[in-house]
């Protein structure tokens, strides 16, 4: 017998990415720019607040929004660092990643045959995301010459106008784009004229090199349309712990908790006690890690000037993404970088329109192994020259 797939299913093609890791099999020295994961451990206090709380045997569900003073945490957090307004009982869930939260939010307000244009290149995730509920993607392409921001121009030109939920990714994964509210302003604008309801993933809010993360939810009449996405993965180098949040309004997170009561019940609790810690007592932990991506940012972009490839100043999250050399496509150079030199990259095809051309270059990894990986690159580029 064999299983008849969902339509869903069956539409959402194949991760592109694949591929690469059967080739990275082949040899046993491949250093990886291609994962999108802190290479820190997460800090010692979280750690030690997790091993706390197993030894109490705090290991029943929690609320299903999650543990009150957890959600009061990130309530002083946002407000503090992002100047986001949010209250505790009503209008924050916690959830098992904000990959849990992203899933909450299409399935809360997508119906079939609803559209969700997505500013691209974009996190893998949300298109399957949109499919799985039923809705139609429009993909809104970004371009280099506007630093890969979303522009007004851009939503007309793609038709997001007859749109209903919009979603950004600032800082962004995967060209390391970040969006200053002097250019978020017009995209709220649009939004507001043409009653899009946006989602923004901010999970990289603390990972910003040049000025401070704006939230588009902070600017005038956003707040009641706009769902924020963030979570512990990356700032406090949280990935396996599996924990995030969503904020907006009641009636939209009261929605949302309607699904995750029945698929999730709780954030995992273990989890929530290491988050609670984490934003009480490892802001220097942040900085620490911060300051160190901003060191190995400026490392990677140096060095693929001095190759001779051409690379937009990222200047959040924890990717670059530079050209590829004439003469190849980006999938062509990252599986010939890989097979001869053994450095694992992520072609930008796989991120959607706009990605074309370009690879995604994560420096979530030590200075040495970057070190290394560069004088690589730069070997295949000279060869190939
Ligand atoms: N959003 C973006 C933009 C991401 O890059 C990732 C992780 N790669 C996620 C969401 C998912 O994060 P989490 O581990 O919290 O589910």
């Amino acid at each position: 017998m064999t299983f008849e797939l969902s339509d869903r299913v069956e539409t959402v093609p194949p991760s592109g990415i694949r591929r690469f890791f059967e080739i990275a099999e082949e040899r046993d020295d491949v250093i990886s720019l291609g994962v999108g994961e802190p290479d820190f451990a997460t800090p010692w206090a979280a750690r030690d607040a997790a091993i706390t709380s197993l030894e109490q045997g705090k290991t029943s569900y929690t609320a299903n929004r999650g543990k009150r003073e957890l959600r009061e945490a990130i309530a002083d957090y946002v407000a503090d660092r992002f100047d986001l307004g949010y209250g505790a009982d009503e209008e924050i869930i916690v959830t098992a990643g904000a990959s849990e939260a992203v899933d909450l939010a299409f399935r809360a307000f997508v119906d079939p045959g609803d559209t969700v244009a997505i500013a691209q290149p974009a996190y893998i995730s949300y298109e399957p995301g949109v499919i799985f509920a039923g809705g139609d993607v429009l993909p809104v392409p970004t371009k280099e010459e506007d630093d890969f921001r979303l522009t007004a121009e851009a939503l007309e030109a793609a038709g997001a106008a007859d749109a209903d939920v919009l979603v950004l990714c600032y800082p962004n994964n995967p060209t390391g784009a970040i969006m200053p509210a002097a250019d978020l302003e017009p995209v709220a604008a649009f939004a507001r004229e043409h009653d899009l309801t946006v989602f923004s993933d901010e999970i990289y809010a603390e990972l910003t090199y040049d000025g401070e993360h704006t939230s588009i939810a902070t600017l005038p009449g956003m707040r009641e349309r706009t769902i924020v996405f963030n979570g512990f993965s990356k700032a406090h180098a949280m990935t396996g712990l599996r924990l995030g949040y969503a904020l907006g309004p009641a009636d939209a997170i009261g929605a949302m908790n309607k699904i995750h009561q029945y698929t999730m019940l709780s954030a995992p609790t273990t989890a929530q006690y290491a988050a609670l810690e984490a934003l009480e007592s490892c802001d220097d932990d942040v900085r620490e890690m911060v300051a160190q991506y901003d060191r190995r940012r400026q490392f990677v972009l140096t060095r693929f000037r001095e190759i001779g490839m051409d690379v937009f100043e990222a200047k959040g999250a924890f990717y670059c993404f530079p050209e590829v050399p004439e003469g190849f496509t980006a999938e062509e150079f990252a599986e010939e970088v890989l097979r001869e030199q053994g450095v694992a990259v992520v072609p930008g095809d796989v991120f959607g329109e706009g990605g074309a051309g370009h690879l995604r270059i994560s420096y979530a990894t030590g200075l040495e192994d970057l070190r290394r990986a560069l004088n690589r690159i730069e070997a295949f580029v000279e060869e190939h020259a």
